[in-house]
């Protein structure tokens, strides 16, 4: 059953309760009744946040109406710790990030950061507080310091440089003719994967959010860059909250916890050591994403 939407906005007009016949359509109502321009009601408080502890209980959510991504998710992070979602490609681990930063409104359950919903705080508020670095690092049309300054506009030379050397960025940086009024994008200079993705954590530096959003890199890098990126990142997450999506043997074992997202659900949390000692869905998965790594690391 395809709901397009106008139809759909006239059902829920005429009150019909779709919700004992069709999953998700309470959902799918909620998300029409907004708004599309994102407005905060007037008198909306600002999240206030303190360790930037986050919290997903039983929620549900779909993309579209006949799709739930999310079936009852649920899960914490602890402040200042490191979590990390591992799981199949598909179960919703990009989609757990998108809803932190309430791009996407939950159909039911709650979110909250430092116990205050994220749908009952400006978004502006939520979103000052949360720095995001994925593996394809964003970068627009203009200079490497304008890219860097986006993480704080208005930022000082010295604290754009800091950011940078604290990303290992700073030495390529300097390498270009233009250092920092380089430009990048289509005519601008060619940087590698790798040089991207510092950018984009020199971003978060300086941008200085107590909550860290990281989606790692799938595909290798070359080594170099990858032993620079997991140096910038590792000091990154130091006195923050991160939830990572983890590709990477190491970030797991590393992470104070776990999660196995599969098909809209945590199936299965705690550290490594653990989870593999419990041979459940984490040892399946692990056996079958990290074997490889596993050889590599011992070797
Ligand atoms: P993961 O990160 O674990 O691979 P995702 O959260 O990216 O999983 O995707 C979960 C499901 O949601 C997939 O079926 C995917 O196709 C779907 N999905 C992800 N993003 C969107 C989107 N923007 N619009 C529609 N469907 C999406
Ligand atoms: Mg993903």
């Amino acid at each position: 059953l395809l709901l397009s939407y106008e139809p759909a906005k006239r059902l829920a007009r005429l009150n019909i309760d779709l919700t004992t016949h069709l999953l998700g359509a309470r959902m799918l109502f909620d998300v029409l009744d907004k708004p599309a321009v994102e407005v905060d009601p007037a008198g909306t408080p600002e999240l206030e946040v303190k360790g930037g502890k986050i919290e997903f209980d039983d929620v549900f959510f779909g993309y579209r109406e006949t799709e739930p991504v999310l079936r009852g998710l649920s899960f914490v992070a602890e402040a200042g710790k490191t979590t990390a979602l591992v799981g199949p490609s598909g179960g919703g681990k990009s989609t757990v990030m998108a809803l932190i930063e309430r791009f996407y409104e939950i159909g039911s359950g709650t979110i909250a950061i430092d116990g205050q919903k994220i749908d009952q705080v400006t978004r502006r508020s939520l979103r000052s507080s949360i720095g995001y670095v994925s593996q394809d690092a964003f970068l627009f049309a203009g200079t490497i310091r304008e890219n860097i300054l986006a993480g704080r506009a208005g930022a000082s030379e010295e604290e754009i440089i800091a950011a940078a050397k604290a990303a290992h960025a700073h030495d390529f940086i300097m390498g270009f003719q233009g250092g920092y009024d380089s430009r990048v994008g289509e005519h601008g200079a060619q940087l590698s994967g790798g040089q991207r993705q510092r950018i984009a954590i020199a971003r978060a530096f300086l941008k200085d959010a107590p909550i860290l959003l990281l989606d790692e890199a799938t595909a290798a890098l070359d080594s170099e860059s990858e032993a620079e990126i997991q140096k910038a990142l590792q000091s990154l997450q130091m006195n923050r909250t991160t939830l990572v999506i983890a590709h990477r043997l190491q970030t797991v074992i590393n992470a104070d916890r776990i999660c196995v997202v599969e098909r809209g659900r945590v199936v299965e949390s705690g550290r490594h050591d653990e989870l593999v000692a419990k041979r459940g869905r984490y040892f399946s998965f692990h056996q079958l994403q990290f074997a490889g790594q596993q050889e590599r690391l011992s070797a």
